[in-house]
């Protein structure tokens, strides 16, 4: 293995980023089928390529890693038994996680099991291709393993027609609220979050440095963001999103979180805390929470005002 890289040793980062070009141009990325990360075309995603600029990985604390992109958050989760991963980015993402793991000397083959925060195209869009390279099992709360297993977005969803299609995987583990899912030594708990769409889900565990530990919340997307025509206010496609909204700002706002990470990592402000050289921020969650009641509060005042929705508003 690699000497770990650290998000503030900029040489390492540099080597890595060296390091994950060649890797993701190898035979280990070129062995993921075609039909699995094909991307989707500039016309359909505007914002696809920028989220999917390539980032190196890095340490996000102890045995947790990053190894996503610059726009679309993955998270890896170490142990001598066996690795977890958190989302899969574009179908086009997967490459460029396979090559961060691999960068980080670690194999993708000891992933054993690949989590979701929210089952769109644009985080569990590369997890087929994932889940085929590893050959892990996935798991996921019941209506996004609906999503997941068909690859079609569920009518519930908020952005239903706005959604695209995505490789369908293989889930063999449902989730349940609040019930730690393990491997090995690992111990991660989903928090069902829903709103963004019925069963998003957030996802809290402990890693350690030494005597320390701290806890580690991947909070899923709380925008509430549609395809025009629904309304969050009328609950007639899905009944619970401002009950699931308002109880995922109330969870957030009070869960133990010392370094929050979300689906899109400038949501959570991850490219300052990096620059200023320390991840932890305990209040992180809780301004989370509120930023997200202010933004959901907005918009079912925009839906008590008029009787449409915002227009033009792109699936995220
Ligand atoms: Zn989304």
């Amino acid at each position: 293995m690699l000497e770990p890289a650290d998000y503030r040793s900029p040489m390492r980062t540099c080597l890595l980023t060296i390091a994950m070009t060649l890797l993701s141009a190898s035979s280990s990325a070129q062995s993921l089928p075609d039909s699995l990360i094909a991307p989707y075309t500039a016309e359909q995603c505007p914002r696809c390529a920028t989220w999917n600029t390539p980032h190196p990985p890095f340490r996000i604390f102890g045995n947790s890693w990053y190894v996503g992109t610059h726009g679309l958050g993955a998270l890896l989760i170490t142990s001598p038994e066996g690795h977890v991963l958190i989302d899969g980015g574009l179908p086009d993402t997967a490459p460029l996680i396979l090559a961060s793991i691999t960068a980080l000397g670690f194999d993708i083959r000891d992933v054993r099991l690949i989590l979701n925060s929210h089952p769109h195209y644009d985080h569990a869009g590369g997890i087929a291709a994932l889940q085929h390279a590893s050959g892990a099992r996935v798991a996921a709360s019941v209506p996004s393993a609906r999503v997941l297993a068909t690859g079609k977005a569920d009518a519930s969803d908020p952005q239903y027609g706005l959604a695209y299609d995505i490789p369908a995987v293989t889930y063999s583990r449902l989730i349940e609220d609040g019930k730690p899912t393990a491997i090995g030594p690992l111990r991660l708990t989903p928090h069902v979050t829903g709103g963004h769409t019925p069963g998003g889900t957030t996802w809290t565990w402990q890693s350690c440095e030494g005597e320390r530990c701290l806890d580690l919340v991947y909070a899923d997307s709380q925008t509430p963001v549609s395809a025009d025509g629904f309304r969050f206010s009328d609950g007639a496609t899905y009944p619970n999103a401002v009950a699931d909204f308002r109880g995922a700002h109330a969870l957030l706002e009070t869960m133990a979180c010392d370094i929050l990470i979300t689906p899109h990592p400038e949501a959570s402000q991850l490219w300052e805390r990096v620059a200023s050289g320390t991840l932890v921020d305990p209040e992180a969650c809780a301004r989370y929470a509120a930023n997200a009641r202010r933004n959901l509060e907005r918009r079912l005042e925009r839906e008590t005002a008029t009787l449409g929705v915002p227009t033009g508003e792109r699936p995220r």
